[in-house]
């Protein structure tokens, strides 16, 4: 592990630190609500996913949903995190038009999961790790509706009562790029466990920025949030104009107040929505309508059995067997479908050179054409198919990257090999074929030849170029380089 380069505002009075921590709010994923048995089905008609207790009919009470509470535990247990095996939910109390009950229930003092840790994965090839603080289980709202009718808002009640997990940070990043690489890592395990999609868009993983500065070697100072930022390029945006706003505050002689902002990013700049709300301000008390939570340790146990290998450690095994570097290897087990391809392709190959396709060849073609992994023109099985024909000397680098475009463009995933035939592709290894065209350039450039053994080495490369040339680029290189050495010696 190791300290990345210091991230730097510069003021009137030198630089400045930046201190961030960050609030996720993480939507489950679950067939039914957290205390009914009402759908959650993204993009169904307003208010049909809706039971009595979502929409607070008097008299109604929560069911928690095991599976809700399970997912939470497999996240806290994906973030190395404790779980707390007595957890409590509580009310927390205030008035909107999309909370109808004037209360959402969620945990407060006493969180299902406790303090945990993620480690991020800088650009550099190092890791930073940041300290989770809590993971805790609560509803979602309602959504108002304001552009459906002129003169009335209305109310969708779909996602009212649906779970979120609130994911809470310690204020341990210190620049964009790590509030960036945080989301981004939280994103991949999280749909590595399949506790929520990381849709950001969709708004199924929401983001508050908690912000301040300070001077290098200070305590900390006040903090601003800026509420509900919905991308990550926009999170990092909010934290770069934001702190930038608080170095200006304090070196104009003012103080930052605590309060919560909004990021605007078509103007690029924060703007005060509220004073900061205190907690006393909700009135939490237990919900009198829940027990405690209790977990049995041994269903504990047998969530941890069940998850799946996680980011970190894929990404330990293919430095550790695949000889990768950790950026290689990071960049391959960011999405689990990529990482399935690419085992499927270094699977008994040569691993590195596997790595090298799917990055390289592969990952632009699929950017050019705008697809997926999942939707890719060329299958794992058939790259690998490419590959071993490369090892067994079928073919050379170069032409296997003109089969590859062939490939691409057919988009039905054909076989390497049938191109290869079809197309007259085989590598020429006849040396009595090599030596015939090595003959002729050599008596077609006499003058070069003179020159070379005279002793400009560098000719060397043209002699290459031009056999390769002549042969179509189907000579085998070793080939061709051997008998070039040996003629012109
Ligand atoms: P609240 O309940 O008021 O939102 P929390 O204690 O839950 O307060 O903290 C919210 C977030 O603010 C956490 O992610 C935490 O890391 C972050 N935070 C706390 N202090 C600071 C600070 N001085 N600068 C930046 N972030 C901070
Ligand atoms: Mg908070």
């Amino acid at each position: 592990m190791s300290e990345a380069k210091p991230y730097r505002v510069s003021g009137d009075t030198g630089e400045w630190e930046v201190v961030i921590g960050l609030e996720v709010h993480a939507q489950v994923i679950s067939n039914a609500k957290l205390f009914s048995g009402a759908a959650t089905a993204f993009g169904a008609e307003p208010n049909t996913q809706v039971s009595f207790v979502d929409a607070a009919f008097p008299g109604m009470l929560p069911v928690i949903n095991r599976e809700c509470v399970a997912q939470a535990v497999r996240t806290g247990l994906g973030l190395n995190a404790e779980i707390n095996l007595v957890s409590v939910f509580d009310r927390k109390n205030y008035f909107y038009a999309d909370l109808p009950a004037g209360y959402q229930i969620s945990q407060y003092s006493r969180p299902v999961v406790g303090k945990g840790t993620i480690l991020l994965d800088m650009p550099d090839g190092t890791t930073r790790e940041v300290g989770i603080t809590r993971l805790h289980l609560e509803q979602d709202a309602g959504k108002s509706l304001h552009d459906q009718h002129p003169a009335k808002s209305l109310i969708d009640l779909n996602r009212a009562g649906v779970a979120l997990m609130e994911i809470v940070s310690e204020p341990d990043m210190r620049s964009p790029e790590e509030a960036g690489a945080y989301l981004r890592k939280l994103r991949t395990i999280l749909r590595y466990l399949g506790t929520c999609d990381g849709n950001m868009e969709e708004g199924s993983m929401r983001c508050d920025v908690n912000v301040s500065v300070r001077k290098p070697g200070e305590g900390f100072r006040t903090r601003c949030e800026v509420k509900n930022v919905n991308s990550v390029r926009f999170v990092m945006q909010a934290i770069e104009v934001e702190a930038l706003r608080q170095v200006r505050v304090w070196e104009e002689g003012g103080a930052v107040e605590q309060e919560t902002r909004l990021y605007d990013a078509n103007k690029g700049q924060t703007r005060s929505m509220r004073s900061k709300e205190h907690a006393h301000d909700y009135r939490y008390f237990p919900d009198p309508d829940l027990l405690p939570l209790v977990l049995d340790p041994a269903w504990v146990e047998e969530l941890k059995r069940g998850l799946p290998e996680l980011p970190d450690a894929r990404k330990a095994r293919y430095m550790r067997d695949f000889g990768l570097s950790a950026y290689d290897a990071g960049v391959l087990v960011l999405e689990q479908e990529t990482a399935a391809y690419y085992e499927a392709v270094a699977k008994g190959r040569d691993a590195k050179l596997a790595a090298n396709w799917v990055m390289g060849d592969l990952f632009a073609a699929l950017n050019k054409t705008g697809r997926s992994i999942e939707n890719s023109p060329v299958s794992a099985g058939n790259l690998g198919r490419l590959l071993d024909l490369m090892a067994d000397n079928t073919i050379s680098g170069r032409i296997a990257k003109q089969v590859f475009e062939t490939m691409i463009e057919a988009g039905t995933d054909p076989d390497p090999a049938a191109i290869v035939e079809a197309e007259g592709l085989r590598q020429v290894t006849d040396t009595g074929a090599i030596e015939a065209a090595v003959d002729a350039v050599m008596a077609k450039n006499a003058d070069k030849v003179a020159e070379y053994r005279s002793g400009k080495d560098k000719l060397f490369g043209f002699f290459v170029g031009q056999v390769m040339k002549a042969m179509a680029g189907k000579g085998n290189p070793a080939l061709v380089n051997d008998v070039l050495k040996k003629k012109l010696s």
